[in-house]
């Protein structure tokens, strides 16, 4: 079966976001950029699978500004078959998004569409479940294992206070949580194979998708900033100093 899994360039895990002096956004000029870490966990899920002789062909897919290349190449690298990039110099919207992924996956007819459970950026937590929705496909979000047998796919769950198991019938869609697997970096000759890998490029009009945004974004500012603590004596003062600050009556 063929897997489809869309990888998203965000700003690195490890870089600290910076807002714009105009709190229109996060500043986004000459820092790191990196793939989502919940797609390298997709995309390293869909190696596993074909490791195992499950998946034949793994497709990446990006939506996003050509730098966002880097990052199919990356998805390449780590040992994806072919990669698409949907230019859109914009921001596309989590429904854009599924529009776009769900003419790719009625062009490509995956088995399984394996995305992240949410991009660390905007953390929207929304494209799996509303491609799921507009392919009619079942969905397994926040994956920790998944284990495909003929033409079903058990998918196991972290939900609240326990792991849920649900049996999908494929075609189906998974989003991945953190504890699935640990990604594997990719290799210094798999780095210059992946240069020659198929990377075809398209534009949302060539799937007939308008990605003009719905919302807007009204204000952008950092979190307030934590006041220092002080130490107390004993716990008459901390008591005292609670009483002061309103916290105890
Ligand atoms: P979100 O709903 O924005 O939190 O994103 C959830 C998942 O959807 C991500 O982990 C990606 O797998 C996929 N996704 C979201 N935006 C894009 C994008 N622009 N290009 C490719 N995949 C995306």
């Amino acid at each position: 079966m063929k897997v489809l899994v869309p990888v998203k360039r965000v700003l690195d895990y490890n870089v600290k976001p910076r807002v714009k002096a105009d709190g229109t956004g996060v500043d986004l000029a000459n820092v790191k950029m990196s793939m989502n870490p919940f797609d390298e966990i997709a995309v390293e899920e869909a190696i596993r699978l074909k490791e195992k002789g499950v998946a034949t062909e793994i497709v990446v897919v990006s939506i996003g500004e050509q730098k966002a290349q880097e990052t199919l190449r990356t998805a390449l690298a780590m040992g994806a078959d072919r990669a698409i990039l949907i230019v859109s110099e914009d921001k596309v919207e989590p429904l854009g998004v599924a529009k776009l992924l769900a003419k790719v996956a009625e062009a490509e007819q995956p088995g399984l569409v394996i995305l992240g459970k949410q991009a660390i950026d905007d953390d929207n937590n929304q494209t799996g479940q509303m491609l799921g929705a507009l392919l009619g496909w079942g969905q397994g979000t926040f994956a920790s294992k998944v284990e495909v047998a003929g033409d079903s796919v058990d998918v196991t769950r972290e939900v609240d206070g326990g792991l849920e198991t649900v049996k999908l019938k494929t075609p189906a869609i998974v989003t991945t949580d953190l504890r699935l697997n640990e990604p594997r970096y990719a290799s210094l000759p798999n780095i210059m194979k992946a240069k020659s890998k198929p990377l075809e490029q398209k534009t949302p009009a060539d799937y007939g998708v308008d990605v003009t945004p719905r919302l807007t974004t009204v204000k952008v500012e950092e979190p307030a900033k934590r006041q220092a603590g002080v130490k107390v004596a004993d716990v008459d003062e901390l008591v005292g100093k609670l009483k002061t600050l309103g916290v105890v009556a």
